[in-house]
């Protein structure tokens, strides 16, 4: 996934477009926090050790915390490179996410988690990876505190959604990753009711990179994702991206067609030979498998139609109902780029 030499070459010279990547550019880091009031402190103050050689914004997005998430982040916001926006409720990780990459300004915009389970000390090098011409520069979990299952789950997940959808996400991947100012702009465009980020950066394309690093565990807090959720996600993702369980229906009707069929045939010839079909316990069981095989895909076609239907509606992934106060030299700062 390393950018090619052309590649590269293209990037200095130019040849392709995007925002330039010099030691000036601003870096955004987008971080999306559920109550995390504990974490945002320390986040903050990790990135300034970690980012005194450059240019940047913190733009940290509040989904519908109630635990004062949006109060501490107000308090951060007197240092003018902090920036808040509070959504108007809970929408989850994916939308909150979409909305701060549509607020971010910088030519390179970094995303990661507010617990602290992403080391900011990995930022430079990401940043390097990106100078050098990757678009996107993915990170991959290397020894986990993460439990057994939910390593499992996950990897587990990534390949079926890989299988499904055409998209492969690297094993281990998370929402840690940075993308190129033209990147942000394409993925922010695409207008989707459940906004599904970790697959839509591999579907782009672009020059993209992958660096290592070691999960750290939670710094405050629990994580937001139990078993339900983790479910929606991942339901949310394959039906996003593909629609091969559609076509399942296919091989379903053939294979339960194929059995009713020779059931038939079979009640025909023995009718034939002038006896009695035996009992109904052969024609309940295949009623049943078809009545099971009709119920999954009415599931199916019930989740796109329900898609469907969300893009009709047209209500946006999430709705901003405030933010911190601007600064206004750092915003003219801002535009000037
Ligand atoms: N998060 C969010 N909205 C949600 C759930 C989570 O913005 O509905 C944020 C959360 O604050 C954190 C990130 O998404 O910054 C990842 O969540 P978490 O750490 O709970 O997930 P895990 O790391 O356990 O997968
Ligand atoms: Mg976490």
């Amino acid at each position: 996934m390393e950018p090619s030499d052309k590649q590269r070459e293209q990037l200095s010279t130019g040849a392709i477009g995007g925002a330039p990547r010099d030691v000036s550019s601003l870096i955004s880091i987008v971080v999306p926090a559920f109550d995390e009031r504990e974490n945002l402190r320390a986040l903050y103050d990790e990135l300034c050790e970690e980012l005194h050689a450059f240019r940047w914004e913190l733009v940290i997005v509040d989904d519908g915390s109630t635990d004062g998430t949006f109060d501490a982040i107000s308090e951060l916001a007197r240092d003018e490179r902090v920036r808040g926006v509070k959504l108007s409720r809970n929408f989850g990780h994916q939308p909150a996410l979409t909305a701060g990459l549509r607020e971010a300004g910088g030519a390179a915009v970094v995303s990661m988690d507010a617990d602290l389970q992403h080391p900011p000390a990995l930022i430079p090098e990401m940043i390097r990876e990106w100078k050098r011409g990757a678009s996107i520069v993915h990170t991959q979990r290397r020894a986990s505190e993460q439990s057994w299952f939910k390593r499992r789950t996950s990897a587990w997940y990534y390949r079926v959604f890989s299988f499904l959808s055409g998209v492969s996400i690297g094993e281990g991947e998370s929402d840690f990753r940075l993308l190129d100012r033209e990147v942000v702009d394409v993925v922010v465009a695409m207008e989707e009711a459940r906004p599904f980020v970790r697959g839509l950066v591999h579907w782009v394309g672009y020059p993209q990179a992958v660096l290592p690093y070691d999960v750290r565990p939670r710094r405050s807090g629990q994580s937001h994702y139990g078993l339900l959720r983790m479910f929606r996600l991942a339901a949310a993702g394959v039906t996003s991206f593909s629609t091969v369980p559609l076509r399942i229906g296919i091989l379903l009707g053939a294979i339960t067609g194929a059995g009713a069929f020779s059931e038939l045939a079979y009640v025909v010839w023995i009718l034939w030979r002038g006896e009695t079909v035996p009992g109904w316990a052969s024609v309940a069981g295949l009623l049943a498998l078809m009545m099971g095989a009709n119920f999954v895909l009415l599931g199916f076609i019930g989740t796109y139609i329900g898609q469907i239907f969300e893009r009709v509606q047209g209500h946006p992934a999430y709705l901003i109902e405030r933010r911190t106060p601007t600064h206004p030299a750092a915003e003219s700062r801002r535009r000037e780029g």
